[in-house]
């Protein structure tokens, strides 16, 4: 219910659109399938993502005959849901000690989901610790503390200015007298030197292999839903500087573009691992495309 809800604006762009084209048409032509075409890539579906569904639309209709829109409708919906599916993943890392790094450019949601993200461990059963190692804001690391306390989790904090490599090490003592099984690392978001954020990458990394051995690492990006097609963008871009392994995709409520999920998935090949729906702590959600799809159409 409240994926839906927090969806009423894609949904609203995206299925009343599409709803459009639909009553529009008693017929199933050319121009038919450039409206729908037109629909979707307003609806922020991507080029890509949307010559694909309609690809295989205009191939299904041929081969079933079929003539009747609402049917077409029908078989629309489930082609989305298929570019959508490619993304779920089966694998899940909460059952082993994991270090997560949450990247992203500032302004997208990062802070905000290093603490979301641990209060829903917390809140099965994990001990959860974050590492503030954006020691380049002293405004994050007071935020971070904030979330840190609503979520009930200990937080291990730098100085300002200073190096986010002693953060980790200090990190990475308590993870191990605390015995703790995920630790999020809040990174800085400079993505204009990539060099530097993958120095700064590797460096924590090596820490952590020293300090913690081989507990598995994730790289998730934080992308700000509400920014189209830069969200690819950005994913591209931080993808030269770290092996991301998930996508952390914020603010889909509020906002009409929230077909940038469908987008995402055809485009990177990234697995979408939560939504942002929200400002409150509980407002992430684990990302689920039949969910998805059935909260844009149903
Ligand atoms: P950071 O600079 O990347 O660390 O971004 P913040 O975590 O400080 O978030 C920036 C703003 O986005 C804050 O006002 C957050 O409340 C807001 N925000 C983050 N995630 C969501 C979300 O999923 N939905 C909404 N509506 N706002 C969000």
């Amino acid at each position: 219910a409240k994926l839906q809800q927090g969806l009423s604006k894609t949904r609203e762009n995206i299925a009343k659109g599409i709803d459009n084209v639909f009553s529009g048409f008693s017929n199933i032509d050319e121009e038919f399938y450039e409206e729908l075409e037109e629909t979707l890539i307003m609806g922020d579906i991507g080029i890509d993502a949307t010559s694909k569904i309609i690809d295989r639309l205009r191939k299904q209709v041929k081969e079933k005959h079929i003539s009747d829109p609402a049917e077409c409708k029908k078989l629309l919906v489930e082609n989305i849901r298929e570019q959508m599916n490619t993304a779920d993943d089966a694998y899940d890392f909460e059952d082993k000690k994991t270090v997560i790094f949450v990247i992203g450019v500032n302004g997208v949601g990062k802070t905000t989901s290093v603490g979301k993200l641990a209060a829903i461990y917390k809140n099965k059963g994990k001990k959860v610790l974050i590492a503030a190692a954006d020691t380049y804001r002293a405004a994050a690391t007071e935020q971070l503390k904030e979330w840190a306390d609503r979520a009930g989790t200990p937080i291990i904090c730098g100085k300002e200015g200073g190096d986010p490599g002693s953060v980790i090490y200090d990190a990475a003592f308590a993870f191990k007298s605390r015995d703790c099984d995920i630790l999020i690392v809040d990174t800085a978001g400079r993505l204009h030197n990539k060099k530097n954020l993958m120095d700064e990458l590797s460096k924590m990394n090596r820490i952590l292999d020293k300090e913690l051995g081989d507990v598995c690492r994730e790289n998730f990006i934080v992308l700000d839903g509400t920014t189209g097609q830069n969200a690819i963008m950005q994913a591209r871009e931080f993808g030269e500087a770290a092996d991301l392994t998930g996508i952390i995709l914020t603010k889909l409520d509020g906002t009409a573009k929230g077909g940038i999920a469908v987008a995402i998935v055809s485009e990177l090949n990234i697995p979408v691992k939560y939504i942002g729906v929200g400002e409150a702590i509980d407002d992430l959600e684990r990302f689920d495309s039949d969910q998805f799809v059935d909260a844009l159409f149903s």
